[in-house]
């Protein structure tokens, strides 16, 4: 049968983009289709106070790169464009704590803290990581937090996917012996997550999707595929077909035949659309996909000063530092722009409990009660530059299931453990630390305080690694059981609490798998 292509990949964050590049290195024919759009430095927004160059919401003519999905139990943070999550991610690339490589369901498939160590690596090396070379006021607020807490040595700066050369200074190629775009060097402006305007930000469209490109991968951008058969159904060698439309306008179908198949979609993308498929076209995929969906058991709080001083805590980079605070958890400053302060209008000042009637009560009661602090933080021009949000992480498991809604793609039931907490004692203990040492109080996302869920940019799981098909979606290698030439590569199959931010460890499990394939 004459196949277009040898591999068609499903969405172009870290997993696709890894998957592209080694694919293309060993002769293959690559498609790479996304959902989002492609973006050039001059296309992101100066705050993410331009919802229509900042949200993804097609339906709304909203076409960002910026997507929220409110699930059951929990408000999931991703990324939509060329590049994925990497367009709107905080840049950083933390190991994951030793937990990570012996637990969850792929724990005795392989010594896993050896076998990644090469490919950690590799994706070091590829995503340009190197260590923050300098500490702005937020950092230094969380150092002073370290000294009280006797931690200063387990506050560190963070490794970051960030140019740092001179800044604003515009150079040839300083990371692939001149195969890359020219790059700039960073002005610490804090604006990473709302879309790096200077070209500094190590983006997967600077660094793998670039590489792919120039060996022949192609990349469609704004086509969403639904739809993924095999060619023929008594033998699943021969290959797939391919469906697609448009993401944002007409919604024309088209399709593309191909040997082989990689989901790369995030976990928001892979898990409703293998979901469907199981029921579809698909059904040979294990009953476990969507099954051990995890988040990093975070916690996000916000905490504006009310100081009247010169300190600025939007200057830097998205997260310029970490604070291990013990063998599980870790804390990050992080910061957004000047004039980047749409997230106040979705934050509460955060009421802890379990009734969600005491929790409305609780806040009723703080804005009562502080009327001036309140005010003075809601209306300042100056929000970003007084904020500061803590991200808090830690390794502790508990699992979710995502299943088809009757009415939605997607709904979460709780699984194993307790269900992810929004109020984890140790991050609000820091957050009255913190509040204490700049005269603010911590605020949450509205769904955390309303309806007792949790937000997290870290969603993980639902295609994990197991033996077969009944322990897991995929195996060690990251294909998928029951059909050949078919593989995950993305956050899906990730199959334990990493415990730190996921993306480093995505990119170095995807250049694993991709060793595994051979030269064409
Ligand atoms: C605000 C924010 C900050 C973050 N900061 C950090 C950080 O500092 N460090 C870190 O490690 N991680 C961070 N993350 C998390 C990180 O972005 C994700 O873990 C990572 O991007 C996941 O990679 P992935 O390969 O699973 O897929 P993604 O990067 O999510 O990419 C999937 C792509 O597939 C596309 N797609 C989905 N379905 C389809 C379909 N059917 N057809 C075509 N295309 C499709 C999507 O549009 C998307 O572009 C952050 C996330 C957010 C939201
Ligand atoms: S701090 Fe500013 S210049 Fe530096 S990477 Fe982030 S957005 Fe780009």
């Amino acid at each position: 049968m004459n196949l277009k292509y040898d591999y068609v990949i499903i969405g172009s964050g870290f997993g696709g983009a890894v998957s592209a590049l080694r694919l293309s290195e060993k002769g293959y024919k690559v498609l790479v289709i996304e959902k989002g759009k492609w973006f050039n430095a001059t296309d992101f927004p100066k705050t993410n106070w331009n919802l229509k160059k900042w949200l993804w919401l097609p339906q709304f003519k909203f076409r960002g790169f910026f997507k929220m999905t409110f699930l059951n139990h929990v408000t999931v943070l991703s990324g939509v464009g060329v590049g994925g999550g990497s367009l709107t991610y905080a840049n950083t690339l933390p190991i994951p704590k030793d937990d990570f490589f012996i637990t969850g369901s792929w724990a005795n498939l392989n010594p896993w803290q050896k076998v990644l160590k090469p490919f950690y690596k590799t994706a070091y090396k590829m995503l340009g990581a190197t260590v923050n070379p300098k500490l702005h006021d937020s950092d230094l607020l969380i150092k002073e937090i370290a000294k009280d807490l006797k931690k200063e040595k387990d506050f560190k700066a963070a490794k970051v996917a960030v140019f740092f050369g001179e800044p604003g200074k515009t150079v040839k190629d300083p990371y692939f012996d001149g195969k890359g775009p020219d790059r700039k060097g960073c002005i610490h402006c804090g604006a990473c997550m709302t879309g790096c305007r200077f070209n500094s930000k190590n983006t997967l469209d600077k660094n793998y999707l670039y590489l792919a490109q120039q060996l022949g991968a192609k990349i469609l951008a704004e086509k969403e595929v639904f739809n993924v058969e095999t060619l023929d159904k008594k033998n699943i060698s021969k290959g797939y077909k391919i469906s697609y439309k448009s993401s944002i306008g007409k919604k024309k179908k088209e399709s593309v035949t191909t040997k082989g198949v990689i989901f790369s979609g995030g976990v928001m993308g892979t898990i409703p659309l293998l979901l469907k498929l199981k029921e579809t076209s698909l059904p040979n995929l294990s009953n476990l996909v969507g099954k051990c969906i995890r988040t990093n058991n975070e916690s996000l709080l916000s905490i504006t000063s009310s100081k009247d001083n010169d300190k600025d805590y939007s200057k830097g980079i998205s997260i310029g530092s970490i604070l291990h605070t013990d063998k599980n958890s870790h804390l990050e400053p992080v910061r957004y722009a000047k004039g980047s302060s749409f997230f106040k209008m979705m934050s509460l000042p955060t009421v802890t409990g379990k009734y969600r009637i005491l929790r409305i009560l609780g806040v009723l009661g703080i804005l009562i009660t502080k009327p001036i602090y309140i005010l003075k933080t809601f209306f300042t021009r100056k929000y970003a530059e007084k904020t500061t949000i803590l991200l808090f992480m830690q390794t502790l498991d508990s699992t979710l299931q995502i299943k088809r809604g009757f009415f939605t793609s997607m709904k979460t039931i709780a699984e194993k453990g307790k269900k992810p907490n929004p109020f984890i004692p140790e991050a609000i203990d820091l957050g009255t630390k913190v509040g204490a040492k700049i005269k603010g109080i911590s605020y949450s996302n509205f769904t955390d305080i309303l309806l007792g869920t949790t937000t997290t940019a870290h969603i993980l799981g639902g295609s994990v690694m197991g033996e077969d098909a009944k322990t897991g979606v995929v195996d060690k290698h990251c294909n998928v059981f029951g059909y050949q030439n078919m593989m995950v590569c993305d956050g899906s199959v990730i199959s334990a609490n990493p415990g730190v931010n996921p993306s480093l460890s995505i990119t170095a499990i995807s250049e694993f798998a991709m060793s595994k394939i051979p030269e064409k």
